[in-house]
């Protein structure tokens, strides 16, 4: 059985904890792999030569890190099969799907080849006389991402580009269900130029993150995944002073008014609630349709498009739509939350519990599901289902649907399907959500704005990628500098003004 190491040093390695986890082939429920899961000693040893090699690479001027940037844009895009495919074999995801998963990363990378622009810092000459001031954009030193299980290339590459682009030394801990494309990575920007020792990838499980979090070398911490994780690690990183971004779960709603062109919010539905089986925080799970009869008209046309669609594995040919969940235990999860929807009274108009696909009967696969008349007290509408389930809140009138989307927990991503602008514009005004799509069901901003939601589902400051991140991963030194020159001798005791 393959063993799946870390990247060390510049090169891979293999664990030596002894202690490993299972990578399983969705499709099939197939255990195909096992990852090291590292120690105490070897992610310490890990942070240690990441620290020892940070120095050069902050001193190695901005442009030739962008150089390094532009050669591993170059190097993704000549890999983007071989990337997409190690998505899809280790997450379950049909290849188009892992493609867009390595693109909308490749765009990070992208904007980071301009990162000297971002990294000038600020000037003002003349202060006061004879006196300049500036402020430097420098590098933290060591800092870590660590990410979940569902984009295995987006999220690394959003998290080490920029702050590798900052000069910093960066510690990647990917999923342990989806470990392989970090790696491939890894190699990927050592071709691209990168000084061995300046990115680690090291596979691990909740010890290789808490010592992480505890080791005093680890500037900052830049998290995805799950809320209750997000907020655990938010709180551990930010006690031990570190600087701590942490995003974390969803539930995206997406209100369709009585004026919108039900055909296409009804395709669009489709297409954020199901693609990637449900399987991306800003999917949408919650479509609120505002009044009785668009959501009549709504589930209407919903039913056979959902029927309609190919549920199988990434090799089943170009018409699959969706794969499987990550696990068993997440497909289990899932059927749960779908029974406890029927107990608690929606009406479970499209039910794919018992779907079941031939030469694969041990995968983790769900048939998509779709539930009307949900209400806000039901476990499906208070749970992230993270699964092909779309749940239907009918709403009464546009402001109890406003209403419901800002009494919500969480503030990732939502969106408004409408003919009206006035509507529109009050929603994206007043929404208390991170990302607004207006006739655009999953509003993840383009590279060079930069993506974060609200409420639970991020803790901590600033957003991932574009001009945020360049903020999280320098901090600003201001230097007060003054040359003599007609200056009386003598000494000054008060704390004086510039002038
Ligand atoms: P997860 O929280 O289980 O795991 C994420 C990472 O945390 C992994 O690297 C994992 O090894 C580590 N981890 C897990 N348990 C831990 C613990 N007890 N202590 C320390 N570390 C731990 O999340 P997941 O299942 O991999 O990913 C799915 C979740 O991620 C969903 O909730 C989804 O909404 C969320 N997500 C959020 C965003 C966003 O930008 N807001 C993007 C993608 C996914």
């Amino acid at each position: 059985m393959e063993e799946i190491g870390h990247w060390i040093n510049g090169r891979r390695v293999a664990g030596t904890s002894g202690r490993f986890a299972d990578v399983f082939n969705p499709a099939t429920g197939e255990v195909q792999a096992r990852v090291a899961l590292a120690s105490v000693e070897e992610m310490t040893q890990a942070i240690a030569a990441a620290a020892a090699a940070q120095p050069g690479w902050a001193a190695t001027n901005p442009q030739r890190r962008a150089r390094v940037m532009m050669a591993f844009g170059a190097l993704i895009n000549a890999n983007m099969d071989r990337l997409a495919e190690a998505v899809s074999r280790e997450h379950g995801k049909t290849l188009p799907d892992a493609r867009g998963d390595v693109q909308r990363g490749l765009e990070v990378v992208e904007v980071c080849m301009g990162a000297p622009a971002m990294l000038k810092g600020e000037f003002m000459d003349s202060a006061g006389p004879g006196i300049d001031l500036y402020a430097m954009r420098q590098p933290l030193g060591v800092v870590a991402g660590i990410t979940p299980f569902n984009f295995p290339a987006m999220i690394p590459l959003w998290k080490m580009s920029p702050a590798l682009a900052a000069g910093n030394a960066v510690i990647l801990k990917p999923s342990e269900r989806t470990p392989s494309t970090a790696l491939i990575l890894a190699e990927l920007l050592k071709e691209a130029g990168l000084p061995d020792g300046v990115l680690q990838v090291v596979n691990g499980d909740k010890l290789a993150v808490d010592t992480i979090l505890d080791d005093e070398t680890v500037q900052a911490v830049g998290f995805v995944g799950s809320t209750p994780i997000a907020q655990y690690i938010y709180g551990r990183a930010a006690t031990n002073g570190k600087r701590a971004q942490c995003f974390g779960g969803a539930k995206n709603h997406m209100l369709i008014m009585p004026d919108a062109d039900l055909d296409k919010a009804a395709d669009a539905l489709i297409g954020a609630g199901f693609g990637a089986a449900g399987e991306r925080c800003m999917a949408v799970s919650v479509a609120v349709p505002v009044g009785e009869e668009t959501a009549d008209r709504l589930i209407e046309k919903l039913v056979p498009k959902i029927e309609r669609l190919k549920v199988g594995p990434y090799t089943g040919g170009d018409d699959v739509d969706y794969g499987p969940l990550i696990t068993g235990a997440a497909m289990t999860r899932v059927r749960g939350l779908i029974d406890s929807g029927v107990a608690q009274g929606a009406d479970l108009v499209v039910d794919g519990r018992d779907f079941r696909l031939q030469g694969y009967e041990n995968g983790f696969f769900l048939g998509p599901s779709l539930f009307d008349r949900v209400t806000p007290d039901m476990d499906i509408y208070k749970e992230e289902i993270f699964g092909p389930v779309l749940t239907t809140v009918r709403a009464g009138s546009y402001d109890d649907a406003l209403d419901l989307v800002m009494k919500n927990d969480y503030g990732n991503g939502t969106a408004i399907f409408t003919a009206d602008g006035d509507t529109a514009r009050d929603f994206a005004s007043r929404v208390n959500v991170g990302m607004v799509g207006i006739n655009f069901p999953i509003p993840v901003p383009l590279s060079y704005f930069s993506f974060g939601g609200w409420k639970k589902s991020a803790f901590g400051d600033l957003n991932q990628y574009g001009p945020d991140a360049f903020r999280f991963y320098t901090r600003t030194k201001t230097v007060t500098a003054r040359w003599f020159s007609g200056i009386k001798e003598g000494a000054a005791l008060n704390f004086k003004a510039l002038d």
